[in-house]
């Protein structure tokens, strides 16, 4: 199973849109996608950067991990509304570590607001499932993929979150399968 949580309060179709996408396509290898509850976003004020008014994001990785190993969950994905960043990047849309097994999914920068735009409800779904795909991605050993299409291509914008598909490629796919097979998921 695949746990998700979200890291205060998301608005549910939000969170269930991501759930049933991945669940979706992780179910070919017999992978069940969960939300499993919400954790409060004050025991994260550690992660605070106030200079930056942002939150460091590797600090949520631990804590992800913890539960899902409670939970006997292969990985954990955390969705938040933080705005997340990482050293030497001004932000990050996420981030993942393979080794805890766990990844966090910021959703601040994925909105049209920020940017002063209308709100999309639609779009911002999709823009968090190519997010939510790719950081389980990258959870299950996955690098970055040159093809701009491939949902394992680097989103450095969201121009290229949005070009980009929702899928891995098939080269990105065969190895996720041989990844999974590693770690004892069959189909
Ligand atoms: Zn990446
Ligand atoms: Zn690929």
């Amino acid at each position: 199973m695949i746990a998700v949580v979200s890291i205060g309060a998301l608005e549910r179709p939000l969170i269930d849109g991501v759930v049933e996408f991945v669940g979706d396509y992780y179910s070919r290898f017999g992978i069940s996608v969960e939300f499993v509850g919400e954790v409060p976003e004050e025991p994260f004020s550690v992660a605070f950067n106030p200079l930056r008014g942002q939150y460091l994001g590797r600090i949520f990785l631990p804590t992800l991990s913890a539960l899902g190993e409670k939970l006997n969950a292969i990985a954990v994905l955390g969705i938040t509304e933080l705005d997340l960043y990482e050293e030497g990047l001004n932000f990050i849309f996420g981030l993942a570590n393979p080794s805890l097994r766990s990844a966090i999914v910021s959703i601040h920068r994925l909105k049209n607001e920020f940017y002063g735009l209308e709100p999309d409800d639609e779009l911002l779904l999709k823009r968090a499932i190519k997010e939510a795909m790719h950081e389980l991605g990258h959870v299950f050993g996955l690098g970055h993929c040159p093809n701009p299409r491939c949902v394992m291509h680097f989103s450095n914008s969201l121009y290229d979150t949005d070009v980009k598909g929702s899928l891995y490629c098939p080269v990105c796919e065969e190895k996720l399968e041989t990844n999974l097979r590693k770690l004892g998921v069959s189909p």
